[in-house]
């Protein structure tokens, strides 16, 4: 028996002449169930930056994603193994998520990170290189050769290398290998890394099953399809068609995708199309998992458009720079004004870090450099944007989820709206 299973609550389009794609649902995995739409926070390296898993499960958080690529370098994925699998390794006993390695091999390996920043519509190439970076990772058709950020160290990863080191790492949930493009890649170069995609997806579910039947020892572990096809709708409808059809005939079984991760170049403003066509395309009874997505309104986009699981470092990123979230909207807590604020970061939070400690507190913390700083800040954004999630949930259940969208919108983005108006 898989272990793995995922069913549809609510929908959002129930009982409203609204035709969103959103839904509630539980996802059930042999290390327990997570009930959607839900926030997975990041721990890259088998940790939360500066956060005990205690905490983080006080905090509401369901389930955990660890970075395939990082864990790969260090420790390695043999030790995570020996340790258990990545759960037991970091003292985390509910549900994991691994991602496959492909975004970071490549995002370190270009650095369109710096590159993104700039004009699309004058800058188009398959040589994204930021200045002054060195290209640090290849493609071909077989698999990336890429250069350790840690010691320079050459590496490769292949669909099934990827797949080996995702079930050593034990998670519940992992994704398959892909090929991450940037916005600013051509449209002919955008069709043959899809097809790539493609067939590194059949490897994946191959390699995937493989070492399934061998490992029998250990739980079960998903394994969601990566839709890429950036910013075209026909590719982006291309990929999602060719993924959720895709059975691969291994000793006489039948091995297909238990859901799919949402990836790739996404502009903001197509967030929402882009997820509503790959909603219109995917299988109902499979979970989809939106990729490095957590800002407030892009996370009620996907939500209404039908992603159900999303995951981003940015709340824990954010903290460690004393940006805190509010319902009012994001504040530097190390500011000025915050030095004799004596009241919570949020009067409405419920996180350990506004029961207990003021602003003035944080504030000198950060002022200080000191560590407990960092987990009191992250404490505090985990809980606002797991709860955030939660609360969106909740909304679709009660039937008032556009109400709370609107709501929430509108005090967490009045500053900047007031901001832009002056
Ligand atoms: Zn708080």
């Amino acid at each position: 028996m898989s272990q793995f299973s995922f069913a549809v609550g609510k929908r959002l389009a129930e009982g409203s002449t609204s035709e969103a794609l959103g839904r509630t649902g539980t996802i059930r995995t042999p290390h327990g169930d997570i009930q959607t739409p839900a926030f997975i926070p990041v721990g890259t390296k088998a940790t939360v930056k500066s956060v005990l898993p205690g905490s983080m499960k006080e905090l509401g958080a369901q389930a955990l994603l660890a970075n395939a690529y990082h864990l790969y370098l260090q420790p390695g994925p043999e030790i995570v193994d020996e340790a258990g699998g990545l759960g037991s390794f970091m003292n985390w006993p509910g549900p994991t998520f691994t991602d496959s390695g492909g975004f970071q091999v490549l995002s370190l390996g270009v650095g369109f990170k710096k590159v993104i920043a700039m004009n699309s519509e004058t800058f188009r190439s398959d040589e994204v290189i930021a200045p002054k970076k060195e290209r640090l990772a290849h493609v071909d058709n077989d698999g990336v050769t890429f250069k350790s950020h840690l010691d320079g160290s050459m590496h490769r990863f292949t669909p099934e290398v990827s797949m080996q080191i995702q079930h050593q790492l034990g998670a519940d949930i992992m994704f398959a290998f892909d090929e991450c493009t940037t916005l600013h890649n051509t449209r002919k170069y955008q069709e043959s890394s899809l097809e790539r995609t493609r067939l590194w997806a059949q490897r994946c579910l191959i390699e995937h099953h493989r070492l399934t039947t061998e490992r029998t020892h250990r739980p079960y572990q998903a394994l969601f399809g990566v839709l890429q096809g950036a910013q075209y709708e026909d590719l982006r409808r291309k990929g999602a068609q060719d993924l959720s059809a895709m059975k691969m005939a291994v000793d006489k079984t039948e091995v297909e995708f238990d859901g799919f991760g949402l990836g790739g170049a996404l502009d903001k403003e197509k967030l929402g199309t882009i997820i509503s066509w790959l909603a219109e395309e995917l299988p109902d009874n499979k979970p989809r998992h939106l990729l490095g997505i957590g800002e407030p309104d892009d996370l009620f986009v996907g939500v209404e458009n039908g992603a159900d699981t999303f995951d981003c470092v940015a709340p824990s990123r954010q903290a460690r720079t004393s940006a805190v979230f509010t319902v009012n909207g994001r504040v530097n807590i190390s500011n000025a004004p915050y030095r004799r604020a004596f009241s919570p970061i949020d009067e409405n939070c419920d996180c350990y870090t506004c029961a207990n400690y003021t602003s003035a507190y944080i504030n000198h913390l950060f002022r200080a450099k000191e560590m407990v700083a960092s987990t009191l800040a992250t404490i505090h954004n985990e809980r606002f944007i797991v709860r955030l999630v939660d609360q969106m949930r909740a909304a679709i259940e009660k039937g008032d989820f556009f109400e709370f969208k609107k709501d929430f919108l509108g005090r967490f983005y009045s500053s900047d709206l007031k901001r832009a108006l002056s």
